[in-house]
């Protein structure tokens, strides 16, 4: 009997040494929106400070949850209390109490309190909440760090209201306690916590262990988020050939009014604020799966394959790196990709988003953009024209190769040759790396499109893809017109830049003829004679004749194109044998 209380003595030394920084989240009365929590740890000398994260990974820009933390005590090891002197938002320097003694910091406690929504310009998943039957928290709102001790291993244990459970995708170390291997991975592990209304969805692709973790007031079609989640998670760790977590923690918030969405991404989780689907069948087609593509992708790009200037992370200091297209466009691009080549859309879709993004015309410099995330987030410029830039970085490279390099090869080069090593890859140099991986310099492309601001070079660059992208301009007649009570027809108003402006034509006045056809005298009539002018093509000739204060006057002029383009994107029946290997490479067709 000594021998073993000895041995357990011995074993919770050991483990009481491998963990030494232990935090303890307690959490007495939700309706208090408050989060009591304790860090407890073998001592470190006094006169430093501990700090609360103002930067968030994921959403790149300054937060400062420090303003969000209050009553921060600290104590030595004999449990005294030491000085703290708040120096700012997010830095508590913890001083020795008397100058000749020197002390140490054991134990740190404060408070963290539910940050409103609207308080910070940045998603919902960046932030915490905390209500009467559930809380969520990204990492950053709670848990704070000496400077030095970012390394070591972390425990967190959760005291939560009676019947609550907690999630989060570190490892488990018993009942609501789990363990982190340092302060980076704590943090990038979002937790949620609560009774009956979380539910826990499992299920397994390719032997690796996906966790849906369900935090809403009523039952929700997960069975459809599974299935379209599955073909995704499947075709991702397929093309890096690899699941490297031990397991992967969906996060879902559901929520039905009142919150924005939101998404974010992490190592081994990735975190959602979103609708909930009605039933099976309304999953909207593209949506979920196209967010939670991205989602997953990042758990490369950018949790894996990094810019050297994001790690080691500084909490406290804005970081600028002028790769955010790589992170949010490239991933945007691999998201709509991989429904396509999943199989879970056709590739109209893919051909539908991409031409919506080519007829806005962005022409921002991406590059300077990217270097202003840290002050305005990411801005959505970057998603929209950073998957364009990512299709048509991936087109030239296919173009140039003879469909024998692409930007897969670049993604994939990425994860062997950087985030399997353990290091960043130097975000001014990205060009680099797109030679390094496939020999191909694309240095101009770069200085034009995505550091530059020329004209994306849509006809062009969907042409070398088997695409013919096509621009019109629809007729726009820009009146509008009524029957009056003896049955005439006028026009009750006109609109600027139309035709009917350029025929001079003015409110009340009534139409005659239409190209020498006499308007009938019967709505019905009318109906069907307007629609032959709608069907009017650009540049013909329409002759009127109209009544102004009892007068006959004749008009003529050319049908006018609106301003707002039809752009169509679809395959080029006449495309070369080269052009459709690129497109079949793109979507994946063998
Ligand atoms: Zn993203």
């Amino acid at each position: 009997m000594k021998n073993l209380i000895w041995l357990c003595w011995i074993a919770g030394t050991m483990v009481a040494q491998d963990i030494p920084f232990h935090y303890t989240v307690r959490v007495d009365d939700p309706t208090a929106e408050k989060w009591h929590v304790t860090l407890t740890m073998q001592p470190i000398p006094a006169n430093q400070s501990f700090y609360i994260p103002a930067w968030s990974p994921g959403s790149y820009r300054m937060c400062h949850f420090g303003k969000w933390v209050d009553s921060l005590v600290a104590f030595d090891e004999n449990g005294l209390p030491l000085k703290v002197l708040r120096k700012n938002w997010g830095e508590w320097y913890i001083m020795t109490p008397s100058k000749t003694t020197p002390s140490n910091i054991a134990k740190v406690s404060y408070v963290a309190h539910d940050i409103p929504e609207d308080s910070l310009e940045t998603l919902p998943t960046t932030l915490n909440e905390m209500a009467a039957d559930y809380f969520f928290f990204n990492g950053p709102t709670m848990f704070g760090y000496f400077k030095d001790q970012k390394t070591q291993k972390y425990r967190v244990t959760y005291r939560l209201p009676k019947d609550w459970n907690v999630w989060c995708s570190l490892d488990s170390a018993g009942a609501s306690a789990f363990e982190a291997v340092s302060y980076d991975e704590l943090i990038d592990s979002p937790v949620i916590a609560g009774g009956q209304r979380i539910r826990r969805y499992d299920f397994d692709v390719n032997q690796a262990r996906y966790v849906m973790i369900v935090n809403s007031e009523t039952p929700v079609a997960m069975d459809s988020i599974i299935t379209i989640s599955k073909p995704i998670i499947e075709y991702q760790t397929n093309f890096f050939g690899e699941a490297p977590f031990s397991r992967y923690m969906f996060l879902f918030n559901f929520f039905t009014s009142g919150k924005r969405f939101g998404a974010l991404e992490h190592a081994s989780s990735s975190a959602y604020y979103v609708t909930p689907p009605i039933n099976q069948n309304q999953i909207r087609p593209g949506f979920y799966s196209r967010v939670i593509a991205h989602e997953f992708f990042h758990l490369w790009n950018p949790k894996r394959i990094y810019s050297s200037r994001l790690f080691p992370f500084q909490y406290q200091e804005p970081i600028k790196i002028q790769g955010m297209w790589f992170i949010e466009g490239v991933t945007e691009y691999y998201a709509k990709l991989t429904l396509v080549r999943a199989g879970i859309l056709p590739p109209a879709y893919l051909y539908h988003e991409m031409r919506t993004i080519a007829q806005e015309n962005f022409k921002d410099n991406l590059e300077t953009l990217s270097l202003r995330a840290y002050e305005v987030g990411v801005a959505p410029v970057i998603y929209t024209k950073g998957a364009l830039v990512g299709l048509f970085l991936d087109i030239e490279l296919r173009d140039r190769s003879q469909n024998q390099k692409s930007l897969d090869d670049v993604v994939r080069y990425c994860n062997t040759a950087f985030a399997h090593n353990k290091k960043g890859y130097d975000d001014r140099q990205l060009t680099q790396v797109v030679k390094d991986a496939t020999g191909i310099d694309v240095k101009s492309f770069y200085k034009k499109y995505i550091a530059g601001t020329n004209e994306m070079p849509n006809k062009d660059y969907f042409k070398k893809a088997g695409l013919l992208y096509e621009v019109h301009f629809r007729p726009y007649l820009g009146w509008y017109l009524d029957i009056d009570d003896d049955s005439q027809l006028f026009v009750s108003s006109v609109s600027g830049n139309s035709t009917a402006s350029s025929l001079k034509l003015q409110n009340g006045d009534i139409i005659r003829s239409i190209n020498r056809k006499i308007v009938p005298g019967d709505a019905d009539s009318v109906r069907s004679f307007l629609s032959d002018i709608d069907k009017m093509k650009v540049g013909e000739t329409i002759r009127m004749t109209i009544e102004r204060d009892g007068k006959s006057m004749d008009l003529k002029g050319p049908i006018l194109p609106g301003t707002v383009p039809d752009v169509i994107l679809t395959e080029n029946p006449n495309a070369s044998p080269k052009e459709i290997a690129i497109r079949n490479g793109i979507l994946g067709i063998q």
